[in-house]
């Protein structure tokens, strides 16, 4: 067998691309290791979303070369995948001649045949960033694909929406819903093979819609019911939401279907209506509140998370109070907040980025606090109370680990586990757990009996 190393950066999405170019790559004959000096394939499947990502690309083809000229290694087939290879094309083998393919998150699918090319005629840079016609979920094959208890499984790629500080309808491409037919079929097998818990991934997921029947709606909500109608699927997650996508459906979906846990990631990246309509986000700090204020009112419990981006071009101290003010509103679960960095090509990188470096950090600083406490106290309330919680995993420290409804980390100590639990295989169980102490991050809780 050949040898496959790959480098994963950046979200969820680019990890479950990852597992199935992994995959797809098992029937020309490569296995996964984890050693660069070993490999004869290596694949760096990257991510645009933060700053100077390019510039990392870069720096790991330089020490990729230097392991295998440093050893007196044979040069291996190198490829640079995802988001990075989609916004930079060309450039890359012109700036790092080693590199052998350029391929764009929509034409993984193409990587065997490339290869063989490669293989074939060594000089010849392969560069495909298509958006193919026929889309790569019917192409891939799920039955062979490794599974995790708790697996993320894409239904919805690429964005309309257009932010201005935003590369990924560059990347990604617009907006496309995978069929549901495909999903529940990828699904069904995922759960053939003990994946328990789903969580569906789109950059805009929540824009997922079935185009198959023109006439019948069918959104993300019913999409959920439909997933939970399969009996060994227990839990149901879903990620990013974009606030003008939230529909009723959805919202409702929080209140009748069990297996769809209690959390929405719903970013809105300032509190300022002005930065808001600078960031072309195309709605209000009201709007915002007022989907948050709806979506309690079917499901009061809902843990709520956002993302932040704090020092876009233009915001004043005063636009900064009416983020914090937000946060002090909302009381978020957890959130992600950076400060903001122009991504070449975006419409706010022609504005004047006026905010300074210290600003913005003084800024950060101060929503991180607020966010942090908010958390903590999000997570203090979780004190003595009762999940069920699926076990997915056992970490180093010999705990099990598992994810409240809230989407908080827990981990179960085993010496805490009650004696008729011993040699008995829990990973995969859903577990009734008492949560004893809340930390910033995680929970750490008590194994109590089978949900
Ligand atoms: S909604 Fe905005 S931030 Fe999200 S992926 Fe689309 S353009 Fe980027």
């Amino acid at each position: 067998m050949k040898k496959l190393f790959i480098k994963t950066y950046g979200c969820q999405m680019n990890f479950y691309d990852s597992d199935h170019m992994s995959n797809l790559l098992k029937d020309s004959g490569y296995t996964v290791s984890e050693e660069v000096k070993e490999a004869d394939l290596v694949i760096l499947n990257t991510c645009h979303i933060r700053d100077k990502a390019a510039e990392k690309v870069y720096s790991d083809l330089g020490r990729i070369k230097k392991v295998y000229e440093n050893n007196h290694l044979r040069k291996p087939i190198i490829a640079v995948t995802g988001c990075v290879a989609q916004a930079e094309g060309k450039e890359i083998t012109k700036r790092s001649p080693w590199v052998d393919l350029v391929v764009g998150p929509q034409a993984y699918t193409d990587l065997p045949k490339l290869i063989e090319k490669i293989k074939q005629k060594p000089d010849h840079k392969q560069i495909n960033l298509k958006f193919p016609e026929v889309p790569k979920f019917d192409l891939l094959n799920f039955k062979s694909k490794k599974s995790k208890v708790s697996d993320f499984i894409t239904i919805q790629e690429g964005c309309d929406k257009f932010c201005s500080f935003c590369v990924v309808p560059f990347t990604r491409g617009p907006e496309y819903s995978r069929s549901k037919k495909s999903i529940l079929e990828e699904i069904k097998i995922m759960a053939k093979k003990g994946v328990k818990e789903v969580v569906l991934l789109g950059q805009n997921v929540n824009a997922w819609k079935d185009s198959s029947d023109e006439k019948k709606h069918f959104s993300l909500g019913s999409l959920i019911q439909e997933i939970a109608d399969i009996d060994t699927i227990l839990s149901i997650r879903y990620t990013t939401s974009h606030p003008l996508d939230m529909d009723l459906d959805l919202i409702k979906a929080h209140k009748y279907v069990d297996k769809l846990m209690p959390y929405l990631h719903l970013p809105i990246q300032s509190g300022s209506d002005k930065i808001l309509r600078k960031m072309n986000r195309r709605h209000t700090t009201n709007q915002y509140l007022k989907i948050i204020e709806l979506v309690k009112r079917y499901r009061e419990d809902i843990a709520i998370s956002s993302d932040f981006i704090i020092g876009h071009p233009d915001e004043t101290e005063d636009d900064h109070k009416k983020t914090l003010a937000v946060i002090d509103e909302v009381k978020f679960s957890s959130s992600y907040s950076f400060v903001y960095s122009e991504r070449p090509g975006t419409k706010s990188s022609e504005l004047n980025n006026n905010v300074d470096d210290k600003t913005k950090k003084k800024r950060l600083y101060e929503i991180q606090k607020r966010l942090s406490y908010f958390q903590l106290d999000f997570n203090r309330k979780m004190e003595n109370l009762i999940f069920p919680i699926l076990i997915t995993d056992k970490n180093k420290n010999n705990q099990l680990v598992g994810r409240s409804p809230y989407n908080q980390s827990v981990y179960i100590n085993e010496h805490n586990l009650p004696t008729k639990y011993n040699n008995v295989e829990l990973i995969g169980k859903m577990m009734n757990i008492k949560i004893e102490v809340a930390n910033q991050n995680s929970l750490l809780g008590t194994l109590i009996d089978y949900a």
